[in-house]
């Protein structure tokens, strides 16, 4: 069995103030972040992991969150120097900071890039003030152009804008306002994604009034138009790039690759030379995490998942699914799946090609009971 693409990803779990649609682990900064000692558990965790990882080389990394643009450039520097030391880079690694507008810093921009963050992930969700106030982000449109043009200045060529559709009294013309806002300030790349209501959130407990679907509709496929116009690719449900620009990490997610998964509340997914898969859970509790318990469990993923998540995620891609890709990477024999993949095939949702399969226009638009058909009963 060929083993997968190795990524990896850095968990921050602090942010300013937690936003009320966000299910993300996070904690709102009550005093100083103990970044030192973050990081410090942040290497003894990897340590931990990479004795699973059979020395592949880590294709890119994602510092997400939360919000780790709080944490101090010279702390990014020591993270990113510590892993290059106990691991190999792939060449053109992909780096990735996310980060909030709210709390750009020039100076610590800066540095980032010297310390070889190489992609910027910016959470904007709107650029209108009054769609802002709904979602409970405060800042004002000034202040998020100026922001983004300070990173535009520091030169960093790979910067996503993180957009979102669905909000609380969000009409076609604010959409269009955004993406078009966008665009203008010519990021590389751009997540568009619908506002979910998720569990154990303020909004799930209290939701605002949101736009009908219909209406939701009507605001996708303008938005899709708009970026099409303007050369944005769309190569995953939620994601458009200008060409060569796609998230190779996120890609690796979504072909069903390995990844390490170290910090406060992450979780990775490794394929073992034996071929079984684990999934690894750490610790939520801030406290045990920086006194060393950074594992909370590690378990098995068993033939049915493994199956319903290498489809769950290869079909949010716009690119063919490859089959021998599905024997290497969940360990499972076509064989296993045969019943299944006539039926998706006889329902027309997917064709089958000698070395891939492919969803057809049907197949995306009832995506769920496509996935349904490889629930194994
Ligand atoms: S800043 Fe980002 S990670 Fe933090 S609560 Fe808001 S949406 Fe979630």
């Amino acid at each position: 069995m060929k083993l997968p693409k190795l990524s990896l990803y850095i968990h921050i779990p602090w942010c300013l103030k937690k936003c009320p649609y966000c299910d993300f682990y996070s904690q709102s900064i009550k005093k100083r972040i103990p970044e030192k000692k973050y990081i410090k558990n942040l290497i003894l965790d990897l340590e931990k992991d990479l004795k699973f990882a059979q020395s592949r080389k880590i294709y890119s990394i994602f510092i997400g969150g939360g919000t780790p643009n709080l944490i101090q450039p010279k702390y990014i520097k020591i993270l990113i120097k510590e892993i290059k030391k106990r691991t190999i880079f792939s060449k053109n690694i992909e780096i990735t900071l996310e980060s909030n507008p709210e709390s750009i810093n020039k100076n610590f921009f800066f540095k980032y890039k010297l310390a070889g963050i190489n992609r910027i992930s910016l959470g904007i969700q709107s650029f209108n003030e009054k769609i802002l106030k709904n979602i409970q982000r405060k800042y004002s449109y000034e202040n998020l152009i100026k922001k983004i043009k300070i990173i535009k200045k520091i030169n960093f060529k790979n910067i996503n804008f993180d957009l979102m559709y669905g909000l609380p009294n969000q009409k076609l013309k604010h959409i269009k306002f955004d993406i078009n806002t966008a665009i203008s300030l010519k990021p590389s790349h751009i997540s568009w994604y619908q506002l979910c209501i998720e569990k154990n959130t303020p909004f799930y407990k209290n939701t605002p009034i949101l736009p009908k679907e219909n209406k939701i509709n009507i605001m996708q496929k303008n938005g899709k138009k708009i970026l099409k116009k303007n050369k944005f690719y769309q190569y995953e449900i939620s994601s458009y790039s200008k060409k060569n620009n796609q998230c190779k990490h996120n890609i690796n997610y979504w072909k069903y690759g390995d990844y390490i998964g170290i910090g406060c509340g992450s979780h990775g997914k490794i394929t073992l030379s034996n071929k079984k898969i684990i999934r690894t859970y750490k610790n939520k509790n801030i406290y045990e995490f920086l006194n060393g318990k950074h594992i909370k469990k590690i378990s098995f993923i068993n033939k049915e998942d493994r199956l319903l998540e290498f489809f769950m995620n290869n079909f949010r891609l716009n690119k063919p699914c490859s089959r021998k890709n599905f024997k290497n990477f969940t360990g499972i024999n076509e064989k296993y799946i045969k019943k299944e993949i006539s039926k998706a095939i006889q329902k027309k949702y997917i064709i089958q090609k000698k070395k891939y399969w492919k969803t057809t226009k049907l197949g995306k638009l009832f995506l769920n009971n496509l996935l349904e058909i490889f629930i194994k009963k």
